[in-house]
């Protein structure tokens, strides 16, 4: 049966995030046939509308207030909650970015409806449509249908193909009533700058205990610059001050999905698997022969990182740069 679907477009540092067309892609399988609309939030949002109909929703609707430029959990939770109310929204899809986790629930609890979070696949049997997200720690899948009522699903960033589609999309200016907002951004002081955001890049170099200082770190972004990567940690090295939380990937960090995961000095403990063993190719570098982290390397290189890692990007460097 055909559904109106419904996927929320996020804006980072004044560009569309590409889980954003991910999510939009997948929007168009799980309508049916169906309306695919496409909401985007915020001042400036219209100069955006263009690159969000090359992935072909029928409606764009464009909410252009300065109250939701920057996200604020109650402005967004109004203005999404009166949008899918307008629309009768069957299916609201959203990216598991950190603006998802906290707005998907909030908004599914207001209408007394279903999540499924972290999905890394979605998929249409027999007319229903099927969510599939992993538990205890990416160990297993589980499926979900649900029968009534409408759905809310986060889906995990590179995880699913984007298609372009040539559609002229209608693009509505909606105007929702934000009123009594308890909470203003005065100010945003950011940890880090610029970069490859490590949530969504296509490449990670990441380092452990193994790197041995905040120093350690430097051939490994050396070799992400040249792989157009990000870099990331496991907790061990977060734990000894080597490199900020903020890059700390497993259980207790980030969940990624790369196409290629570089593992540097880390053992593989199964906390930090729980946060990238779904990337599509994992090459681990690590003197111990016997470190748990070959066991899911595709690649493995037993040597000393410090002496593997500046080869990797000198031979790299002949063939990208
Ligand atoms: P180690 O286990 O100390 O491994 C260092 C590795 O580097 C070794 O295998 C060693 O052989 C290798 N090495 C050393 N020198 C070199 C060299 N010169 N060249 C090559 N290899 C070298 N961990 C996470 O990562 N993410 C999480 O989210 C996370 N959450 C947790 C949640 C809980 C509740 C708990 C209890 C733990 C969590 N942990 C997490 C911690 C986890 O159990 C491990 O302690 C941690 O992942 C170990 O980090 P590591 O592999 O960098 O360090």
């Amino acid at each position: 049966m055909s559904k109106k679907v419904l996927v929320l477009i996020e804006i980072k540092d004044g560009k569309l995030r590409n889980v954003s067309f991910e999510t939009l892609t997948v929007a168009q399988q799980v309508a049916q046939g169906g309306e695919v609309s496409a909401a985007i939030f915020g001042s400036g949002a219209s100069s955006l509308v263009e690159e969000v109909n090359k992935y072909g929703p029928h409606k764009v609707y464009v909410i252009e207030d300065e109250t939701l430029t920057v996200y604020t959990t109650d402005g967004y939770t109004q203005a999404l909650c009166q949008l899918i109310e307008e629309i009768q929204a069957d299916i609201v899809i959203m990216g598991h970015t950190s603006i998802g986790k906290d707005l998907a629930p909030r908004v599914a609890a207001r209408f007394d409806a279903g999540l499924v979070s972290d999905c890394t696949a979605v998929s249409v049997e027999e007319g229903e449509v099927v969510f599939t997200r992993p538990i205890y720690s990416g160990k297993a899948f589980e499926k979900k249908v649900f029968n009534q009522g409408k759905v809310f699903a986060t889906l995990r960033a590179n995880n699913f193909e984007t298609t372009e589609k040539d559609v002229q999309s209608e693009i509505i200016s909606y105007h929702p009533v934000i009123k009594d907002l308890r909470t203003v951004i005065k100010d945003i002081v950011r940890k880090t700058a610029g970069g490859v955001d490590l949530s969504e890049a296509k490449v990670i170099v990441s380092g452990g205990r193994g790197v041995k200082s905040k120093e350690g770190f430097k051939p490994l972004q050396e070799l992400a610059d040249v792989l157009g990567g990000a870099v990331g940690a496991s907790r061990g090295a977060c734990d000894s001050e080597y490199c900020d939380y903020s890059l700390q990937i497993g259980q207790t960090g980030k969940v990624v999905t790369p196409d290629l995961y570089i593992a540097c000095g880390i053992s593989g403990a199964i906390q930090h698997l729980a946060g990238m063993s779904n990337s599509k190719i994992i090459v681990a570098i690590n003197k111990d022969p016997d470190a748990p982290i070959f066991q899911v390397a595709d690649y493995g290189i037993v040597g000393d990182l410090f002496e593997v890692v500046p080869l990797l990007s000198e031979e790299f460097k002949k063939v990208l740069v």
